[in-house]
């Protein structure tokens, strides 16, 4: 187990922000996040597992802990019947190479997932999703490791997924591995979808950690509140954050070197150094980032009486 000291987050996450870990741990199979938690347990410091790190904010001071860097990342294939075929995946597999890979098999359902840049395990944990899907649809078995590392089993229907959310957001449980089950399709038109959705996408030309809020779920909100929304804004039951943040003027609101997306109100983004061939470190700072994220709230709250959730997480701010 290759174990370093002081590493700088700022390359481990699509922000590019955060300081330093106090320990930084790959984990190329269970045996190494086995091994990595029993580090960290030996030593009494919190751990992290960290995928993509394509849904988190790290603080400027860095974490003062282990981070176990997921990198278990077999994919294997086997037949289910005439329709389907099942995936048996590792949680540190990244989601576009999961797609391609499904693509190349034929087998269809996971096309709007391209252009997520996280692993498949952070995506189960948050139960990821766009253009009216999410992971949840595909998934048939989750196996993970609870906090006695021991090693559990999951079915589908005792996942708990919800709107962004898992059973392992409560359990804090490390996810290992996962059976995906996807249905066989033609290879040509799930290669179009694929090329389709990277155009939807549109993805910001600067480092980011994706949409900042959840969606507002309809069904939560306060009929007074409803009133005020147009009915073309409500779709698939939800009201876009980035729909609210655009009403309160906030687009293109900068503080530091991170800004508010023109094009996406619910992206901030990291405009990176000023100067060409200054520091990476004057970039966007994460407190520059918190000071947005607090403007946002503040503002969406006083405007439409809505408080809005966080998508992103946080780590090292306590
Ligand atoms: C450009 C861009 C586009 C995006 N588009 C979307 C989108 O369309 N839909 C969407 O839902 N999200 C989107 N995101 C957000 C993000 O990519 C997803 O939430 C992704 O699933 C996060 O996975 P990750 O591996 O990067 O997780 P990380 O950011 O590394 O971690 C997030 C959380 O998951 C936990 N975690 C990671 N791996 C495991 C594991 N094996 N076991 C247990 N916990 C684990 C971490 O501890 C942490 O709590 C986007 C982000 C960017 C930057």
């Amino acid at each position: 187990m290759n174990i370093q000291k002081n590493i700088p987050l700022v390359k481990y996450t699509t922000f590019r922000i955060g300081g330093p870990a106090r320990y930084f741990i790959t984990a190329k199979s269970a045996e190494d996040l086995i091994e990595a938690v029993r580090f960290a347990k030996a030593k009494k410091l919190p751990y992290f597992i960290l995928g993509g790190g394509s849904n988190l904010l790290v603080s400027d001071e860095g974490f003062n802990g282990v981070i176990i860097k997921n990198q278990n990342s077999k994919i294997k294939i086997q037949n289910y019947n005439s329709k389907f075929k099942i995936i048996q995946a590792e949680a540190g597999v990244n989601l576009g190479k999961l797609v391609r890979y499904s693509a190349k098999q034929g087998l269809t359902g996971l096309e709007w997932a391209i252009g997520v840049p996280g692993t498949l395990g952070g995506a189960i944990r948050g139960n990821a999703g766009a253009f009216g899907h999410s992971v949840s649809e595909f998934i048939k078995e989750v196996k993970s490791l609870n906090s006695k590392l021991q090693v559990i089993s999951y079915k589908l229907q005792d996942l708990n997924f919800g709107y962004r959310d898992s059973i392992f957001k409560k359990n804090k449980e490390i996810i290992l591995s996962v059976i995906l089950k996807l249905k066989k399709g033609v290879v040509k038109e799930i290669k179009k979808e694929i090329k389709e959705t990277v155009v939807k996408r549109n993805i910001p030309p600067f480092p980011s950690a994706g949409s900042v809020f959840k969606n507002l779920l309809i069904k939560n909100l306060d009929k007074n509140i409803l009133a005020i929304i147009p009915e073309e804004k409500i779709k698939e039951g939800k009201i876009a954050a980035g729909y609210l943040i655009d009403q309160c003027g906030l687009k293109g609101k900068k503080i530091g070197r991170a800004m508010i997306l023109e094009k996406h109100a619910n992206f901030i983004v990291n405009l990176g150094p000023l100067r060409r061939g200054s520091s990476e470190a004057s970039g966007a700072k994460a407190k520059d980032v918190i000071k947005l994220i607090q403007l946002i709230k503040k503002t969406v709250q006083k405007k439409f009486k809505i408080k809005l959730e966080e998508e992103i997480e946080y780590l090292g701010f306590d």
